[in-house]
């Protein structure tokens, strides 16, 4: 697989940076914002293309359900995966339900989040090719 392009977006830098580092060398190409708002500017500006977002339920400002509803209005096709605690489980079972891709557990396993990350890498690509094979069947067909 192609490096998959990951954004990581959880209030505790400390927390990400980590991750981060483990994923990067695992040839992950990963960015991280400390906000829900930080992760949007980040988007719109556009100079990084996130297949797969990760990210926190619980963040001051805007939570992580406010941030997936809108990161699902803009950008549907990027997959976002919840990260939770046990308290607010319900939370990201809400966010599936609003689109998420699946959630994960904090404290994470590494094992368990490289291995969904990769999954929703893998969604990600076949529906782009789905989109693309589309686009080119419906050209070839008005050449006729
Ligand atoms: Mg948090």
């Amino acid at each position: 697989m192609n490096e998959p392009r990951l954004m990581l977006v959880d209030d505790e830098a400390a927390f990400i940076e980590a991750i981060s580092k483990r994923l990067k060398k695992r040839n992950f190409n990963v960015e991280m914002a400390n906000s829900g708002i930080e992760a949007l500017e980040k988007l719109n500006q556009g100079s990084f293309d996130p297949e797969v977002i990760i990210l926190d339920v619980k963040m001051p400002g805007m939570d992580g359900i406010e941030t997936l509803e809108e990161i699902k209005r803009k950008y549907p096709l990027i997959e976002v995966i919840m990260l939770t605690g046990h308290a607010t489980v319900p939370s990201a079972i809400d966010g599936m339900k609003k689109g998420a891709y699946d959630y994960l557990m904090k404290p994470c396993d590494m094992e368990v989040l490289v291995t969904k990350v990769g999954e929703a890498v893998e969604k990600k690509r076949a529906q782009e090719n789905k989109i693309i094979e589309a686009r080119m069947k419906d050209i070839m067909r008005r050449k006729g």
